[in-house]
């Protein structure tokens, strides 16, 4: 990612945050940051492993959980349940409103590509799940794919 690409997505988030009443405080900026230049996805203890050789710092992983559950909340990133890893948004800096995100996984080189699942197809789902007699939760889907790259 160009430096340039990425100062936008931070400014971006900056306002998201101004917005809602959080702080994008330097730590939190700088976990975005990271999970931002990431090709793959991270778990929290990578992140913390990451965060603390490129900083020089010695953050706990709470903290980092917790750094991560409040970007979690900005959507700024989300986090894969099927792998409990973490990826940042790919829609930060756009301008359109954060759909449910369909999140395709590609089991030879781990990247992962952020596609907004279509208003109709998570209304079915929904109803699917209605009639079985269960709730929907979380419609956040997660496919696993093999990409254009390692295909
Ligand atoms: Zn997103
Ligand atoms: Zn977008
Ligand atoms: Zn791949």
């Amino acid at each position: 990612m160009k430096e340039q690409q990425l100062n936008k997505i931070l400014g971006k988030a900056q306002d998201i945050c101004n917005h809602s009443g959080g702080r994008l405080t330097s730590k939190r900026k700088g976990i975005l940051e990271l999970m931002l230049l990431s090709n793959v996805p991270l778990s929290a203890y990578e992140v913390t492993d990451k965060y603390n050789k490129s900083t020089g710092s010695s953050m706990a992983a709470m903290s980092v959980y917790r750094i991560l559950d409040f970007l979690e909340t900005e959507q700024l990133v989300h986090k894969l349940s099927s792998t409990n890893k973490y990826v940042a948004c790919s829609h930060i800096a756009c301008s359109h409103t954060h759909e449910i995100p369909q999140f395709l996984i590609c089991g030879k080189c781990q990247s992962v590509k952020e596609i907004a699942i279509a208003k109709r197809i998570a209304d079915e789902l929904e109803q699917e799940v209605a009639n079985a007699g269960y709730k929907l939760v979380n419609s956040q889907l997660e496919l696993q794919c093999i990409c254009e790259k390692c295909s």
